[in-house]
């Protein structure tokens, strides 16, 4: 298949509305990664947008709308805090997972019966919702088990000859996923972090719980609330081990010089402040703080990975605010792949 790059100028939009129309598969740029959207209501295209990323049958997929009618058409009900939630967060990097109707394909909600929803604030993922007219299922649109994209080069890279069309509305201001927040429980549950924080979910809902596979490696996969969280994610090809505890700084310095030594080719992922540290070692610099770790992750490691890399080295950043969301990430990307002094003393 022959794929089109295209700027998000009228016609483009229009061209995009109506490959999604037909069932067909158009990525655009929302605020938190790109995605790979398809018309939410024909199971055909939510098959086609599976088979492109090679993704895993049982991963769900978040339909994006554009107004309340699109939200009437797929869930059955709207509890009170969930409401809220919406009121105050959309459009935004905020999904919503609520008892879903039978309009919902089965392949949306991989059998579940409920339906994750989101309203993105891009003007140009708004724009292609409301001219498509229709609820758009929508992965990020990288080949399965690799990190997201957060630039349109990033989706060729994944999406050439897979789809027929790749709107580039330039780099994703977030840079991570929306917050997928379930409402079925006491409390509000954040089953992935993301672009709202469980600090701003609190100061409008009161205590707010984060599943505990936030953080960790799920212990027993098949009780996984948010089925993404099962699989490998957002892996690179280099192997990427976080450093944290005391002494950080010295021992990623160590490995590194470590990695070099047995032949490796070691990269350090730091933060601006950290990088007159490292000497003449080969870095990138993300910038400064869990919000620009956040927003530059994805693409650092896909740039890395172009530089031949075989071990990328990452300090841990503390999991509050962008924090939790950026470190769920990284430690997925770096399949749990720890050096944390403390945690050793403590086995
Ligand atoms: P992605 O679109 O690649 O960011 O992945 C969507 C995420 O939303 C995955 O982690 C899914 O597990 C999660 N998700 C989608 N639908 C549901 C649902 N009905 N219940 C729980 N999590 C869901
Ligand atoms: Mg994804």
């Amino acid at each position: 298949m022959n794929t089109l790059m295209r700027g998000c100028d009228e016609e483009s939009l229009r061209l995009g509305a109506q490959l999604i129309k037909q069932g067909g598969l158009v990525a655009f740029p929302t605020e938190t990664v790109y995605g790979l959207g398809g018309d939410g209501l024909n199971p055909h295209a939510v098959q086609a947008i599976y088979a492109a990323k090679g993704r895993p049958a049982d991963n769900p997929l978040i339909e994006h709308i554009a107004d309340y009618g699109m939200l009437e058409l797929l869930v059955q009900t709207t509890p009170e805090p969930a409401r809220r939630a919406m009121e105050a967060f959309w459009p935004g990097p905020l999904t919503c997972v609520l008892p879903a109707t039978a309009r919902v394909p089965r392949a949306v909600t991989a059998g579940l019966d409920t339906v994750a929803v989101r309203w993105p604030e891009h003007p140009v993922a708004q724009a292609l919702i409301l001219q498509a007219g229709v609820p758009v299922a929508a992965p990020s649109a990288n080949a399965s088990g690799r990190p997201s994209p957060t630039c349109a080069q990033d989706v060729w890279e994944d999406m050439e000859g897979r789809i027929p069309l790749i709107l580039d509305g330039g780099p994703c201001r977030v840079g991570v996923e929306s917050t997928v927040v379930a409402f079925s429980g006491e409390r509000p549950m954040i089953l992935r972090p993301g672009g709202i924080t469980r600090e701003a979910l609190e100061s409008l809902l009161g205590p707010v719980d984060v599943h505990q596979s936030a953080l960790n490696a799920l212990q027993e996969p098949s009780a996984a609330p948010s089925p993404g969280m099962r699989h490998r994610h957002y892996a690179p090809k280099a192997q990427v081990t976080v450093v944290r505890g005391p002494g950080a700084l010295e021992r990623m310095l160590a490995a590194y010089d470590a990695c070099q030594a047995a032949g490796g080719v070691p990269w350090l992922l730091i933060s601006e402040m950290a990088r007159s540290r490292c000497g003449e070692r080969r870095l990138m610099s993300y910038g400064e703080g869990a919000a620009q770790l956040a927003a530059h992750l994805f693409h650092s490691l896909r740039l890395i990975d172009a530089k031949g890399a075989t071990h990328i080295y990452c300090l841990a950043v503390d999991p509050q605010g962008m924090g939790l969301a950026a470190m769920n990430r990284l430690l997925r990307a770096a399949d749990f792949d720890v050096m944390d002094p403390q945690e050793e003393d403590g086995r």
